[in-house]
């Protein structure tokens, strides 16, 4: 069972991550194939443990529609979306939440790639590209 020190380091982790002091910066080209992968696979930055995701659904109930799929061989969860149809479509559409909108970002604070046979691809700076400008 959940206790304050589980809240109080979920919420400390939520805010940290807005202060990440280094931030990989990319463009993003393509489109959306409609493959419902980046739905049916996820993974969070601060959640390790079954507990953790359970504080994050009584924090933010958007998540609720979150659930726990598995894990990847190094141990990381893997969620999945309850929304997602088996055709790969979102089946709120309308209501999806802000981070559905927004995948994928145009920013992120910690290391990250694109499913396989995805729509976009990420085209990155390297330190040569910045010294051009
Ligand atoms: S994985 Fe890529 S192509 Fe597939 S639904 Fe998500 S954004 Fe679209
Ligand atoms: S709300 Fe829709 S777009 Fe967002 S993860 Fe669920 S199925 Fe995908």
């Amino acid at each position: 069972m959940a206790n304050i020190f589980d809240f109080f380091f979920v919420i400390i982790n939520e805010i940290r991550s807005c202060f990440v002091p280094e931030k990989v910066e990319y463009t993003i080209e393509g489109e959306c194939k409609k493959c419902g992968k980046c739905c049916n696979y996820m993974y969070s930055y601060d959640t390790y443990t079954e507990k953790e995701f359970k504080i994050m659904q009584f924090l933010f109930p958007a998540y609720k529609r979150f659930y726990i799929k598995g894990r990847d061989e190094e141990g990381n969860l893997i969620f999945a979306c309850k929304l997602v149809t088996p055709e790969g479509l979102c089946s709120d559409y309308k209501h999806r939440l802000p981070m559905c909108r927004k995948y994928p970002a145009k920013k992120i604070s910690y290391n990250g790639k694109l499913h396989e046979g995805c729509g976009y691809k990420v085209v990155s700076k390297s330190f040569e590209d910045y010294l051009k400008y």
